[in-house]
């Protein structure tokens, strides 16, 4: 962006190192390539404290998710914002700023993919981001997200849309002034989607919805004028701590390592990473709903997997993780739905489930079950939706917070949008608010825009990373089908995670799969897929025009 490189210019000194190294000598060479070496060892320390520092509330997370009594709410809090108070000091400290700007010539000691050169490059851009936003604002977006989070909790029950409009207005105003910190972008919601992916803006997202959009609805208008498939085997009794086993057992031949990894139960399923080797995944489990457990576990397993392959050197910098959420969504959507819905791994998977369940399994044949688990039905909640119609509800609520945030769709409208738009999009309509707009925690939890897109856009991205993981070897649908993973997640290990935050999405995609980000590959997958899951000719989502 633009603001990047302004903010750049004020920040770096006038004599930059970079400037220098063009006249350096032998002599000096050997005291730069110290100065730099000392400058960096001075930089991973600052930035490794405040790896710590996170590391150490995510602990405190993860436990007020799982175990923690309830009594222990207002001290977590406290404890919690005094931790993030601490990390974002640390996170702005001038100091750090100046240290940044000393290191601006490393490339003339390290190459432009080392390690440390993308370190120093993934701190800048944190650190600009971070001194871009007023300590000020950033407390009260999180006061604001803590009294408009309370008020959902109790208001979506209560289907009361009323008491909630204060609070968007309020989410609509924080989230522009927020975005007008990065100065003029072509999109007001840029910034916000940049924060989600570093490189892209809204057009980008509205380019690939774009070229989706009109595939889907094709494949909806044949998918609905058919009856959905028969899903009563997934919805028998099956004992929890059976289920639990069960999908554990499946997360480890994804690649789950337990030895630097467990699981847990939460209300809501899912994963938080303290180092590569403490990455821990939660799920839920109803007694009366097999894909439930199974799928919740191994969608968070996915994106475990991804943060026990960031190579284990880059722990407690910056460059340790995802490199953005729609880059992790699509590792938790490869596991879960390429291969855990997938016919090949079915083939392996399947007899072991109706082992683990005989009464409930041994008279369903396996294509019942793969129907049952890739049903497409229209639904009014996005959490429940399918595979496919997963992105309707997607794009629904990107265009509406493009809207609000435009000024071009007014919060008292919201919910005559919302509902004209689930309409039109996926042929349903909710009786209630609370399964309409005020279904999703999103918009009540600080600010408004940025999060949706990247569901959609790892979906999008599963589907290219597992293209280019097959072309590289043929072999792994088969190997799929005999249960090893080994090969497929060594390509993604290579390819994607070990690789962390050094490269932004967009170059990561394209060094991964040797092609700009593209619904190509998802299109193929989900033609592939659904035409024959639904008894559809091949073509149904072919063209948008048929
Ligand atoms: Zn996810």
């Amino acid at each position: 962006m633009a603001s990047k490189s302004a903010s750049r210019t004020t920040l770096r000194s006038p004599k930059s190192s970079k400037t220098k190294s063009t006249t350096v000598t032998a002599a000096t060479a050997g005291s730069s390539t110290r100065s730099v070496e000392k400058r960096l060892a001075e930089l991973r320390q600052r930035l490794g404290e405040i790896a710590d520092i996170k590391a150490a509330s995510a602990v405190l997370n993860w436990d007020q998710a799982t175990y923690m009594p309830k009594g222990g709410g207002a001290a977590r809090g406290r404890q919690n914002a005094t931790l993030n108070r601490i990390a974002h000091e640390k996170s702005i400290d001038p100091a750090l700023g100046r240290l940044l700007d000393q290191l601006d010539g490393i490339t003339t000691v390290r190459t432009d993919d080392h390690d440390d050169t993308a370190l120093v490059r993934v701190a800048r851009r944190d650190f600009e981001r971070a001194i871009k936003i007023p300590a000020a604002l950033v407390e009260r977006i999180s006061a604001h997200g803590n009294s408009a989070y309370t008020a959902w909790t109790e208001a979506r029950p209560a289907n009361d849309l009323a008491r909630m409009l204060p609070f968007l207005n309020t989410g609509v105003d924080l989230s522009r002034e927020l975005a007008s910190k990065f100065g003029n972008t072509a999109h007001i919601m840029d910034p916000l989607v940049d924060a989600a992916e570093p490189g892209m803006t809204v057009a980008d997202v509205r380019a690939l919805f774009n070229a989706l959009r009109p595939h889907l609805v094709t494949f909806l208008a044949s998918a609905t004028a058919r009856k959905p498939c028969d899903n009563a085997c997934l919805l028998q009794h099956f004992p929890e701590p059976k289920q639990l086993a069960f999908g554990l057992k499946m997360a480890e031949h994804f690649g789950f390592d337990l030895t630097r990894g467990r699981l847990d139960r939460s209300p809501h399923p899912f994963c938080t990473s303290f180092a590569t080797g403490d990455v821990r995944i939660t799920t839920r489990v109803k007694a009366d709903d097999l894909a439930e457990a199974l799928y919740s576990t191994l969608h968070e397993a996915g994106h475990a997997v991804y943060e026990q392959g960031v190579a284990a050197e880059l722990d407690r910098t910056p460059l340790a993780g995802g490199t953005s959420a729609g880059v992790h969504e699509s590792q938790s959507r490869l596991w879960e739905n390429i291969v855990g819905r997938g016919e090949k791994f079915l083939t392996y998977a399947y007899p072991l489930l109706q082992k683990q369940f005989p009464e409930q399994l041994k008279r369903i044949p396996m294509k019942t079950f793969y129907r049952a688990i890739n049903r497409v039905e229209p639904s009014l909640i996005r959490t429940d939706a399918d595979e496919l119609t997963y992105n309707l509800h997607i794009m629904i609520r990107f265009d509406l917070e493009c809207a609000l945030l435009e000024g071009t769709l007014a919060v008292a409208d919201l919910a005559e949008a919302w509902n004209a738009r689930y309409a039109q999009d996926l042929g349903v309509s909710s009786p209630t608010h609370s399964d309409g707009c005020l279904q999703d925690v999103h918009w009540f939890g600080g600010i408004i825009g940025g999060a949706f897109q990247s569901y959609t856009i790892g979906n999008i991205l599963s589907a290219q990373f597992y293209s280019a993981a097959t072309a590289k070897h043929p072999s792994i649908p088969d190997e799929l089908a005999e249960g090893k993973c080994s090969t497929l997640h060594g390509w993604l290990r290579d390819h994607v995670y070990r690789h962390g935050r050094k490269f932004t999405p967009l170059e990561l995609v394209q060094r991964a799969t040797g092609a700009k980000m593209s619904t190509e590959p998802y299109l193929a997958y989900l033609d592939a897929k659904y035409s024959a899951c639904a008894g559809l000719p091949a073509s149904a989502l072919g063209s948008p025009s048929t």
